[in-house]
């Protein structure tokens, strides 16, 4: 995963009204900055919306899980990809601008809106979906899928404040991490520090192997729960929000089960219901 503006300062949090973070160079010595590529993936978007401005998405295939993620770049001074062009991560994708409407009619300010989607397999994007419900639906923050701490290219952060989050500690030596779930992902220089224990947000499996997925340095990796033949644990998670969720387990019941590991998504809302 790559940040797709190297110099600059979060200008605008992810919230249930705004699904996206804002990226702002202003003030940072900055003038039309290269935009980049999150990751490897296909130009899915490449046109001019009355309110993004230019905007493009880019599709991003995640093998072998059962998501695929769409990252989308607004308020672009210039395109440089069209649509089917397949990009690798990091390739300069356009140059970060302000173009586009502001809904309160006052004047855009430079900066990257940027979204990240994680999408059902097989989702087909269009510019009327990219308007409406879907981006609702399927938005994550961004934050929480950037690299931009590990790769110290002077991102100035505003913290992830995170409470009741389930904490996954590595049991084994030398546990690699990696970008995505699955053994065809990026793995990170380096090994998880044994003993250590890590925010948990779930686990998908892949490839035969449970992935967990962990916040280490503010980024999301992935890393194998236990060893595929022996079924030995690599990680152990405990989880203080559990009285919580099994309170609103029960509850919900009635309507459907919550796959409390298998689903990110919906560990977030149990999380934020349960606090409330
Ligand atoms: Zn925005």
């Amino acid at each position: 995963m790559y940040n797709p503006l190297k110099v600059g300062h979060l200008s605008g949090k992810f919230t249930t009204t705004h699904p996206a973070i804002d990226m702002s160079w202003v003030g940072d010595n900055v003038v039309d900055p290269p935009i980049h590529a999150w990751r490897d993936g296909v130009v899915v978007q490449s046109a001019f919306e009355y309110l993004g401005g230019n905007v493009m998405a880019i599709l991003h295939e995640v093998p072998g899980a059962d998501y695929d993620y769409l990252t989308r770049y607004a308020h672009l001074k210039s395109r440089g990809k069209v649509i089917k062009d397949k990009v690798l991560g990091d390739t300069i994708i356009g140059v970060g601008g302000h173009t586009g409407i502001r809904s309160d009619g006052r004047p855009m300010p430079n900066h990257l809106h940027f979204e990240i989607w994680k999408i059902p397999k097989g989702y087909v994007f269009t510019t009327i979906n990219g308007h409406g419900a879907d981006r609702t639906k399927y938005a994550v923050d961004p934050q929480l899928l950037m690299s931009s701490n590990m790769r110290g290219e002077g991102f100035r952060m505003v913290p992830i404040t995170l409470s009741n989050t389930a904490k996954a500690k590595i049991l084994a030596a030398k546990l690699q991490c990696r970008d995505l779930p699955g053994l065809a992902s990026i793995k990170f220089p380096g090994y998880l520090a044994q003993g250590a224990s890590y925010p948990f947000y779930g686990s998908v499996v892949v490839d035969g192997y449970k992935w967990a997925e962990l916040r280490v340095n503010n980024r999301i990796v992935y890393a194998a729960m236990a060893d595929k033949t022996t079924g030995a644990a690599w990680i152990e998670v405990t989880d203080p929000t559990k009285e919580i969720i099994k309170t609103v387990e029960i509850i919900k019941e009635v309507e459907r089960p919550i796959d409390v590991f298998g689903n990110l998504g919906d560990l977030h809302i149990v999380i934020q219901r349960g606090v409330k």
